[in-house]
């Protein structure tokens, strides 16, 4: 099992997720929200070897934390791994679009100069905008949307423009994100959990419900649970060999 986008980090007892995870084989790539974070979080991961950490900075921290943007370009050479980054077009974030643009653009820029990173990328109510900097800072690298919620026209031209995409429990519980799901071509899909942000009947999500994701994906897709096992396992064997 694959769980793409999570943050081990933010777990109350970060150690015991880790364990449990590295005891059920789950790969796990553990995305990080500011760039202070990356030292304490990648940590956590090292030396495991089903695990990877990113590097990011989370649009909703972009006025927050621009001033460690340095500190971004100066770990980007530690790993091929960048996220959360992206826009969020959320009524509260709204007022620091210009921040977010800012910061996003940076990002890609610096992926690109570095020869391209596997990025996972927030788009909450701003798919358009982020496929237009994707268009626009091409050679940046792979870029995976993570819980998709756009509209089907942008999930087309994110389709076009070559994006991969992590989906996971709370998203396939929808009937919308079922529907976004069912478009996606699965073999440029991956599961997610986004715990322990993402809940799961009223408890935070933990890595292993992927499981639960692969279910529905099954389900949405007329397989059963081991093909799309066997489909996101070679995805991810696939991705590793693009940037
Ligand atoms: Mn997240």
């Amino acid at each position: 099992m694959i769980d793409f986008h999570c943050h081990l980090d933010l777990y109350s007892d970060p150690k015991s997720v880790v364990g449990e995870c590295a005891e059920r084989g789950l790969y796990i790539l553990a995305v990080t929200t500011t760039p202070s974070a990356w030292e304490k979080s990648s940590a956590l991961t090292a030396g495991r070897r089903r695990m990877r950490s990113a590097l990011g900075l989370h649009p909703q921290l972009a006025r927050e934390r621009r001033s460690e943007l340095e500190l971004f370009d100066t770990f980007l050479p530690q790993t091929r791994y960048v996220g959360e980054i992206g826009l969020d077009g959320g009524p509260e974030c709204k007022s620091h679009w210009s921040d977010q643009l800012y910061v996003f653009d940076h990002v890609l820029s610096s992926c690109r100069s570095a020869g391209g990173r596997i990025m996972t990328i927030h788009s909450r109510r701003a798919a358009g905008p982020v496929l237009d900097r994707l268009k626009l800072f091409q050679g940046s690298g792979v870029p995976i949307l993570h819980w998709y919620s756009g509209s089907l026209s942008n999930l087309r031209r994110a389709i076009d423009l070559g994006c991969w995409f992590s989906v996971g429990p709370a998203m396939l519980a929808s009937e919308r994100g079922r529907a976004l799901a069912a478009e996606m071509p699965l073999d440029r899909v991956l599961t997610e959990t986004d715990g322990p942000f993402a809940r799961i009947d009223d408890r935070e999500a933990r890595p292993w419900d992927v499981e639960i994701a692969s279910t529905a994906l099954a389900s949405l897709k007329g397989l059963d649970r081991q093909e799309v096992d066997a489909i996101t396992h070679e995805n991810l064997r696939r991705l590793a060999t693009l940037v």
